[in-house]
């Protein structure tokens, strides 16, 4: 009995690829066969061709499930629907973008998509934005209207990516007019929008080696807020030059070529976000964390500390964080007695961070380019050690520089002009072995150099 057309070609399709694949000794397949010697345009016209093909087998898959469903297989094979009897019978390998309900649509509504999809020119994936868009096509529009626009949005989907069509689908009705054009973007940027916010979820896990990883699932206009506001904290490029031109080294930055990749870029400039989440509006004890710490341990700048969640942060961080808001300090005296030293003589205000910034245009640090808008206010006699808030004491430092200046990692000294320059305790850090500091004696005599263990050169 002869086999369906089909079946026949497919076959036929699967005997064309057998012969380009490895067999072992026993005739059993183990790979493709080389593709040594194919010179770019051979192999970019092979990944094109594979494009197409796969485009027109999804096509006819789509096809195949249509059959099914108006023949009613799923029923026949004792399957609850048509979905799950197209996932059984194709193994539950195949991705499908919209299932039966594109597979139907595609049939019966959409002609110039199908066929498109036939010859391979688009994708499943371009077939179900095309398809989506056009079902939401206000009620006064023709069908033949809708074809035209479908035929149209066709034609530029071969040559789009589809991130980048349902861009173009959601002015599907540009053609006929702007109004309606306008009206169905609306309603699907509505249906985005409100799927979005559907799926928005956010997951963080700890690693247990001090980092966390996350993966979050945002709206549209809620991930360009956050990447604006990173970008903005990572744009100005750091470490570059210093007052008079020169070309200033940054020890406290990795020797990479260009500093910092854009993802770790980013990622620092995350941090910075969450330090200086708003303290201000109704709920302004909501983002302050307690950090329990004690006064000798703080004041020997050893121990760690507790935030009220339990974490456990180094000292370091303690007396960094104490510079800036969004910590509230609890410090436990000898006998273990809350002590609190409250925030407000703790922290710089509006007022006196408006007059530093008329000695200073950015980030304090030799060389750094951050603006003094973007900066943290730090005390340069720390407040723990009894410092005082006052304008003298105060120095602007972008969040990396701050970071440092409280990192018992480098050592740091406070220059005659306001600014500060840092050193690794670690002489062998020192590029090359030379001495950062040598041959410059231009220091705030005011400021005495914290306890160090470096060996000076
Ligand atoms: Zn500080
Ligand atoms: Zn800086």
């Amino acid at each position: 009995m002869a086999s369906h057309p089909v079946i026949d070609a497919l076959q036929a399709a699967h005997a064309a690829l057998d012969s380009i694949t490895l067999q072992d000794s026993d005739g059993r397949m183990v790979g493709w066969s080389s593709m040594e010697g194919m010179s770019g345009d051979e192999l970019q016209q092979a990944v094109s061709l594979q494009a197409q093909l796969e485009g027109r087998v999804s096509g006819l898959r789509l096809h195949a499930v249509a059959a099914a469903d108006a023949g009613g297989a799923a029923a026949d094979a004792a399957a609850t629907d048509t979905q799950s009897w197209a996932a059984q019978a194709g193994r539950n390998r195949s991705r499908s973008w919209g299932g039966v309900w594109l597979a139907k649509l595609l049939e019966e509504k959409y002609p110039h998509t199908r066929a498109a999809l036939a010859s391979g020119r688009i994708s499943e994936e371009h077939a179900s934005v095309i398809v989506r868009a056009a079902e939401k096509a206000p009620v006064g529009v023709t069908p033949e209207q809708l074809a035209d626009c479908e035929e149209r949005l066709v034609h530029k989907a071969i040559r789009m990516a589809p991130s980048n069509l349902r861009r173009a689908a959601r002015r599907l009705l540009e053609p006929l007019s702007k109004e309606l054009a306008d009206a169905h973007e609306d309603d699907l940027l509505r249906e985005q929008e409100r799927k979005a916010e559907f799926w928005t979820d956010l997951v963080l896990g700890d690693n247990g080696d001090g980092t966390w990883t996350g993966k979050f699932v945002i709206p549209e206009l809620h991930a360009q807020l956050l990447k604006t506001a990173l970008e903005r904290l990572s744009s100005p490029r750091r470490y570059t030059r210093g007052k008079g031109g020169d070309v200033v080294e940054d020890p406290t930055v990795s020797n990479r070529p260009n500093g910092l990749s854009y993802t770790e870029a980013m990622g620092a400039a995350f941090l910075e976000l969450l330090e200086h989440l708003p303290q201000t509006g109704h709920a302004r004890s909501a983002l302050t964390l307690v950090v329990h710490v004690e006064e000798e341990k703080l004041r020997a700048e050893v121990g760690a500390a507790t935030l009220e969640t339990g974490a456990r942060i180094s000292n370091d961080e303690v007396r960094r964080l104490l510079c800036e808001a969004g910590v509230m300090p609890m410090v436990m005296s000898g006998r273990s007695l809350p002590l609190d030293l409250g925030m407000a003589s703790r922290l710089f205000t509006k007022a006196q961070a408006i007059a530093l910034s008329a000695r200073h245009d950015t980030c304090a640090a030799v060389g750094c380019d951050r603006p003094f808008a973007w900066t943290e206010l730090h005390h340069r006699r720390p407040w723990s050690e009894g410092g005082p808030t006052d304008l003298d004491n105060a120095v602007p430092l972008c969040g990396h520089h701050h970071r440092r200046v409280h990192d018992t990692s480098y050592d740091h000294q406070w220059l005659a002009d306001g600014s500060v320059r840092f050193r690794h305790r670690w002489r062998s850090r020192w590029r090359d072995g030379a001495d950062p500091w040598a041959g410059q004696d231009d220091i705030d005599a005011r400021v005495a150099p914290r306890a160090s263990t470096t060996h000076a050169a």
